[in-house]
């Protein structure tokens, strides 16, 4: 069976004391296992690192970026090979996987603009003979922690930025789905980058505690679940190290009474059932305000959903496919039959859902619960998973209350025509990033993505120009040339320039 290893200082290292078997969730079958690195494996990692940077800091950040030129032309080039791997290892169809490429590889373009944002700022004359300027240098060796729902494009909002702005990389992607994440690193090795810089540590817990923990280790990027965003930043944060942390979600969308209601289902469709329901963005609660508006949506999605298909990745007319794991499976179930239980009503039922060929895959299909109250634990929970809970209140204030109490302030939306409405909601909602009518307001790569309370731990959001500012530290210089012959005598209080 094939071995899914590492990446250290340029070479394979398909070796392990520990492994884990990598399923494919559309056939429940194990297709390959991958290794597990030990302390001693990441440390090796980290010393490559670590070798690679002083040459790396100093190589131009024009020819730095010509790597991520290149590195983008490969990723292209092998597209349907990433994305194949995405397929059969996460199980999102193949449309699916096409987008999350294209969004990571956006990544690399706006990389590929390090010489422009890496410029600094510059101030002639601030006294006498006396210039300043900042310049933004790299970290060091920092590394990246990712989660199985997006294995291409969370570590391509990561490595990119960090390795233009002139740092050596760790990465540890996650141990469910760590095919596609190797080849990528593979590719950028092939577009020239020197061995060491870009590093790949296949792994759990102990290779998480080994980054966190050793002091060559400058900053740590994680994406991920909320309980292990909040372990991460507190370890990484009380071990010195800069740490960004983005957790979990519970997006809630708005539905007005005045919403174009075709157009709302169309886009809750795709948002909520979307690769099933496994991505930090995805809708999983509509709020209808007033009673006529919650009985059109349910009506509407029951109907909708009736055509929804759920099925293999292989098959480009499915909408969604297997959720990741058997345990995951068993968890979405396991949140639908406590809604029930708290007396919500199960609209479309999921729980039984059969794809025929793929009879031991792990599906969940489309499922829709409306009557949810704020106090189950359905709702109050993150599911991932292809379940859309709808909640009535009266009006919009009512629904904007829902969100803020909410733990979670990762992604929102209103659907709505009434622009002061939508203006009022943007201004005043406690979400990192909000919609109107768009219902995944994820930021381009030129911007920059996070969510708020318990969605993010720590200040500046992931890549765009908030990835700058993470993955270099500013120094100011200040520096005088006196003309000939000035000469200054002792002052013994603050400069000033009076
Ligand atoms: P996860 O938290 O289980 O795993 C994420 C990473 O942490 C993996 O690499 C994993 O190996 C590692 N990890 C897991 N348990 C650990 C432990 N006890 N100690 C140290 N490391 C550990 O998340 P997941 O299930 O892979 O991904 C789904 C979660 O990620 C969801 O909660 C989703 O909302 C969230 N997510 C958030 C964003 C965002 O941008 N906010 C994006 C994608 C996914």
């Amino acid at each position: 069976m094939e071995t899914v290893g590492h990446l250290i200082n340029g070479e394979r290292l398909d070796v392990g004391q520990r492994f884990q078997d990598v399923f494919n969730p559309a056939t429940g079958q194990v297709t390959k296992r991958v290794a597990l690195a030990s302390k001693v494996t990441v440390e090796q990692a980290i010393s490559a690192a670590q070798a690679a940077f002083p040459a790396w800091r100093n190589t131009p950040p024009i020819k730095r970026a010509r790597v991520m030129f290149r590195f983008k032309e490969l990723l292209e080039q092998n597209s349907a090979k990433i994305c194949q791997l995405i397929g059969e290892e996460h199980g999102k169809i193949s449309h699916d996987a096409m987008g999350e490429l294209q969004r990571g590889i956006e990544n690399v373009e706006y990389a590929c603009g390090a010489p422009e944002f890496l410029k600094g700022e510059h101030s002639k004359n601030v006294g006498p003979d006396i210039d300043c300027w900042s310049e933004f240098q790299p970290l060091g060796v920092v590394a990246g922690i990712t989660p199985f729902n997006f294995p291409v494009m969370v570590p391509l909002w990561m490595f990119p930025m960090a390795i233009v702005c002139g740092n050596c990389f760790i990465l540890k992607p996650s141990e469910r789905d760590p095919s596609s994440t190797l080849l990528i690193a593979q590719l950028l090795q092939e577009a020239g980058l020197p061995n060491g810089v870009m590093n790949v540590v296949n792994g759990d817990k102990e290779a998480v505690d080994t980054l966190l923990s050793d002091s060559r280790i400058e900053a740590v990027s994680f994406v991920g679940s909320t309980p292990i965003a909040e372990y991460i930043y507190k370890l990484a944060t009380a071990n010195g190290k800069r740490c960004q942390a983005l957790g979990g979600a519970k997006n809630h969308a708005i539905v007005m009474p005045d919403a174009d209601m075709d157009n709302a289902v169309n886009q809750l469709l795709g948002a909520a059932f979307g690769s099933s329901g496994e991505r930090c963005m995805a809708l999983s609660v509509a709020v209808a305000v007033g009673a006529g508006t919650a009985q059109a949506l349910v009506e509407k999605m029951r109907t909708a959903m009736a055509a929804l298909k759920v099925g293999a990745y292989s098959d480009a007319s499915n909408d969604f496919g297997p959720v990741i794991t058997r345990q995951h499976k068993d968890k979405v179930v396991g949140y639908i039959d406590s809604a029930e239980a708290d007396g919500a009503r199960i609209i479309v039922d999921g729980r039984n859902a059969e794809v025929a060929g793929y009879e031991s895959g792990f599906f969940v299909g489309g499922t829709l619960i409306d009557g949810v109250k704020p106090t189950m634990q359905s709702y109050q929970e993150e599911i991932f998973g292809p379940v859309l809970q709808v909640i009535q209140v009266d009006s919009m204030q009512e629904a904007m209350n829902l969100i803020d109490n909410h733990e979670y302030g990762n992604g929102t939306c209103i659907f709505t025509r009434d622009g002061e409405a939508a203006r009022y909601f943007t201004d005043n909602i406690k979400v990192g990033m909000v919609g109107v009518n768009v219902p995944l307001p994820v930021p381009v790569a030129y911007h920059s993505f996070g969510g708020w309370k318990r969605s993010l731990f720590g200040d500046l959001h992931a890549y765009g120009p908030d990835g700058v500012r993470f993955y270099t530290r500013r120094k100011m210089i200040t520096q005088r040339w006196p003309s000939a012959g000035v000469r200054e005598g002792a002052s013994f209080s603050m400069p000033t320039l009076k």
